[in-house]
């Protein structure tokens, strides 16, 4: 069952090309730097809203994956915790990060394909069409082409901005994308060669309603490709008289076509529906590509009445798959780094040994990337719920996380013998390297 998808508003107004020019503009190149330049970080907050069928088979209704539990529901924490604690903070050390639940809180979002009103192109090139394609096609541009697509923000405040290209090797290493709006422009340089048929979170533009904004593709070293642009989040129903969701608050697996990637992920190769988690691995270790480097980083909050942080390799036990070398390095990277952060703001924050996960987000089997997955606190645990609603806390758990990637991907973790997980049906203490 194909999953259909759309926005709440689809829009892509015409550029007003007669609206004044300011005296001088502003222009910031974003260019990575830092100790995570030139990583990509693929980041799932846990769980989201998951349609559900009742006991005989209708109607679909959305449902929350957690119960709320003083005053945290892990669903809607893990979302918040991704952007607005840990999705920024990477980007400050460098790191390009793709949220698999959508990043933009709004529940409105519109988008420009090439065939739309708000789309033009100076120079040569032609219209091709391709499955990465959003829509029937995308254009085929010279090198010297540019491209661009306007719309008119139907809301004030800052919008993310996605787009869309189709890749291959001949495509512009450094393909620019510069956002315009009325004061500033904002322009960030995208590899096309990789990436294609996904919606690429390319930066934010921050606009007052009504206001005209463009979003501008040129570039050098190759073709471009020029396909679609979207602004903002938005939100979806699976058919008309059912509850819209806000995108940002609903699973991956129900958000695939705002996502991209090919809907052949949302099966299994045994022709069964996929689950969410084992759609986000898959869509994961799809969207990037070996030599790509890249990490996939899960976000839970735990529950069973313990307390602290557990953090976790994946292994699977159906067929038996050892962990990762990468993954068991990283979540002994992050077992390390968290005490020294957490020192301050949460005296004494228990934080277990590295675990080894049968978990589906991040097991060998489905998960190609050096993944792992983090249970931050127990909801369910009155203290730990008070810190996981801290901001404080929030913001030094995130800071850990950036310091123990940064230090994971230099090689220079070190991962005291107390950290190390126990293998599995070895004699105790036996632990792994
Ligand atoms: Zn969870």
């Amino acid at each position: 069952m194909p999953v259909a998808f759309l926005f709440s508003s689809f829009f892509g107004l015409p550029f007003d090309a007669s609206a004044e020019e300011p005296a001088s503009r502003a222009v910031a190149l974003h260019i990575p730097s830092g100790p995570l330049a030139g990583l990509i970080v693929y980041l799932s907050a846990g769980h989201g809203r998951l349609l559900h069928r009742t006991a005989d088979g209708r109607p679909l209704a959305w449902s929350w994956q957690r119960d709320p539990r003083y005053g945290v529901r892990e669903d809607e924490w893990t979302g918040d915790f991704v952007v607005e604690d840990l999705a920024g903070r990477l980007e400050q050390a460098g790191a390009t990060v793709v949220t698999l639940r959508e990043r933009d809180p709004r529940s409105v979002g519109f988008l420009v394909d090439d065939a739309d009103a708000g789309f033009a192109v100076e120079g040569s090139g032609g219209w091709a069409g391709a499955d990465q394609a959003w829509g029937p096609g995308w254009r085929d541009l010279e090198d010297t082409a540019r491209a661009t697509w306007s719309f008119t923000a139907p809301g004030s405040g800052v919008w993310r901005v996605y787009a869309r290209w189709v890749s291959s090797p001949d495509r512009s290493a450094e393909a620019r994308y510069t956002v315009r709006s009325p004061t500033r422009d904002e322009v960030w340089t995208i590899d096309q060669r990789r990436h294609g048929g996904i919606w690429w979170p390319i930066g934010t533009v921050e606009l007052a309603e009504g206001q005209n904004a463009e979003v501008l593709l040129d570039g050098a070293g190759g073709r471009l490709s020029a396909d679609a642009v979207r602004i903002g989040g938005g939100s979806w129903a699976p058919g008309p008289g059912y509850e819209v969701a806000p995108l940002a608050e609903i699973a991956p697996i129900h958000r695939q076509s705002s996502l991209g990637g090919p809907a052949s992920l949302l099966w299994l190769d045994d022709g069964s529906e996929s689950s969410d988690i084992r759609f986000r691995a898959r869509w994961a270790t799809w969207a990037s590509p070996t030599p790509e480097e890249a990490i996939f980083l899960s976000i839970h909050t735990n529950a069973g009445r313990g307390r602290g942080s557990e953090i976790y390799a994946g292994v699977e036990r159906d067929p038996p798959l050892d962990p990762q070398p990468g993954s068991l390095s990283l979540a002994g990277a992050i077992v390390e780094a968290l005490p020294a952060h957490l020192r301050l703001v949460a005296p004494g924050w228990p934080v277990d040994a590295v675990r080894l996960g049968d978990f589906s987000e991040v097991s060998p089997r489905w998960q190609h990337l050096p993944s792992a997955l983090i249970e931050v606190g127990f909801h369910d645990h009155p203290t730990d719920a008070r810190f996981l609603r801290d901001p404080a806390f929030r913001g030094a758990y995130a800071e850990a996380l950036v310091d123990a990637v940064a230090r994971w991907r230099m090689g220079s973790a070190v991962i005291p013998d107390a950290f190390r997980p126990v293998v599995p049906g070895h004699p105790p203490g036996d632990r792994l390297p």
